[in-house]
């Protein structure tokens, strides 16, 4: 059965290799990473201990995923300094190859090595950045970072030393299509890995691999801060939580608080573990979030309600004080036409024009998130508009998320969720979001009055820019749709 086998050079302990492909497997009994090679098996030096990532497969698991069965052999974990993440070694078809799967934002990532193809030098990337991939196509970078590998177990494809810097890109093509170009250590050696993205659903798995008893027992996360017990309403899925109980915000694998931040004074208009149908799909609340940008020196806050289903991912739900109420999803850059950047994009058979850029911040945070979240986090985020609807551009820290938002009167969403139409999710929303309460008809006919009088103005001083200037100054609202933010990965 194994294809190679020896002894632990570290322990002595028997070790065994599964497939071809694998060049390097961490000892079950001392966590020495052992290496074969020509001449014998040699000792890279010992990994930590795993850490107790969310995660839903386990090494020596089986399953399908869209129909094809895979085996995961392995699995290392990175870092890139605030606390890890898994990326499985699998192989396919009985053996037959080989790939790279992780799971980040609701969806499954799957990768195999595709030899032969030239990628541009790391350091000639950039976010956004059109690459072709031969006959896979052309694939559009969405993130550039290193990770460093900071444990690994099982059996492994590569080499990987503790400690090893990894750099890397993530891209994306239309039809869900995804491809990491790895750079390896960054001195000239690298690997392309090309695959799909897959939403949850087309994933089976058969638990054969162990799991923590952590795992195992608990349907609930423990505040490291309070001890409160917080119901996990996503599945092994939480990278950090804000607890309700203190107000602590806290990072899922390292059991650590990440952030102090006030308990919750007033309970969200969408409670966190409410359940709501919209078009079919039943959502869970599973947080909640305060942003804000600066503003001419005024800081303007609104609110961001993450939802979760199984059979969909996640959602969001945005509460802007002057816009009112919207409906975000996620969008795949590879789907732009950027062509009319920084100005114009394309999507959809659409046109948006831009309306402002600022800067977002992460001000608080109540409930379970899918990436390491942290608070003053900030994103430059840009905002593209046709009629009332919203493309976001979110960028920082070496990634670009997109995401497309359109209006959702209060009213449906209060029905979904089963809360009162008057309630607070009505209050606090300029009447342009079409729930505000009392006195509609009178705001109404204000805003009419004063769009009157600009075009007044405007017509009688022959003004070119008084409408439409950008950053912010006009067009009902600087808020970022968008809340799309990466997994760890
Ligand atoms: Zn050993
Ligand atoms: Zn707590």
């Amino acid at each position: 059965m194994a294809v190679a086998q020896g002894s632990c050079p570290s322990c002595g302990a028997s070790i065994e290799f599964g497939v071809g492909s694998s060049i390097a497997k961490v000892c079950e009994y001392c966590r020495a990473t052992v290496v074969r090679s020509d001449r014998g098996l040699e000792n890279l030096g010992k990994v930590a201990d795993i850490a107790n990532t969310p995660s839903l497969i386990a090494v020596g698991d089986q399953g399908t995923l869209a129909g094809r069965p895979f085996e995961v052999l392995g699995r290392v974990q990175l870092d890139h300094g605030k606390g890890p993440w898994d990326e499985y070694y699998v192989t396919f078809d009985y053996g037959q190859a080989w790939g790279w799967l992780a799971y980040a934002q609701g969806k499954w990532y799957v990768t195999s090595q595709s030899p032969g193809l030239a990628i541009p030098p790391y350091t000639s990337l950039y976010v956004e950045m059109d690459v072709p991939l031969g006959a896979a196509g052309v694939f559009r970078i969405a993130e550039i970072k290193t990770g460093t590998i900071v444990s690994a177990e099982g059996e492994l494809p590569g080499a990987y030393p503790p400690g090893f810097v990894r750099h890397y890109a993530d891209c994306y093509a239309v039809n869900n299509g995804f491809a990491t170009l790895d750079y390896h250590d960054n001195r000239g050696s690298y690997e392309v890995f090309v695959g799909w993205v897959f939403d949850e659903p087309q994933m089976a798995v058969t638990q054969l691999g162990p799991r923590s008893a952590q795992k195992i027992k608990s349907a609930m996360l423990k505040c490291p801060q309070c001890g409160g017990d917080i119901p996990k309403l996503a599945g092994d899925r939480a990278e950090r939580i804000g607890c309700p109980y203190c107000g602590a915000v806290s990072d899922v694998a390292l059991q650590q608080v990440v952030a102090q931040q006030e308990r919750a004074m007033q309970l969200p208009a969408i409670p966190i573990g409410g359940r709501g149908t919209l078009d079919g799909v039943e959502y869970i609340c599973i947080a909640y979030m305060r942003r804000s940008s600066d503003f001419e020196g005024e800081r303007y806050t609104w609110e961001e309600f993450l939802l979760w289903s199984q059979t969909v991912g996640y959602r969001w739900l945005v509460k802007d004080p002057e816009t009112g109420w919207s409906w975000v999803t996620a969008v795949n850059l590879a789907e732009l036409d950027l062509t009319g950047m920084p100005n114009q994009v394309g999507w959809g058979g659409r046109g948006f024009s831009r309306r402002n850029q600022n800067v977002a911040r992460v001000d608080y945070v109540l409930g379970e998130v899918y990436w390491k979240c942290e608070l003053g986090e900030e994103t430059q985020v840009t905002d593209f508009v046709d009629g009332g609807d919203v493309l976001s551009r979110e960028a920082g820290g070496g990634e670009a998320n997109w995401s497309y938002s359109a209006p959702m009167p209060w009213a449906v969403i209060a029905n979904a969720f089963g809360l009162p139409v008057d309630g607070a999710g009505a209050q606090g929303v300029a009447a342009a979001g079409g729930t505000s309460g009392s006195g509609g008809c009178a705001s109404t006919t204000v805003i009419i009055i004063i769009v009157v009088l600009i075009l007044l103005i405007c017509a009688l001083g022959a003004c070119g820019s008084c409408i439409g200037d950008s950053d912010g100054s006009s067009g009902g609202g600087y808020r970022s749709g968008s809340g799309v933010y990466s997994g760890g990965k």
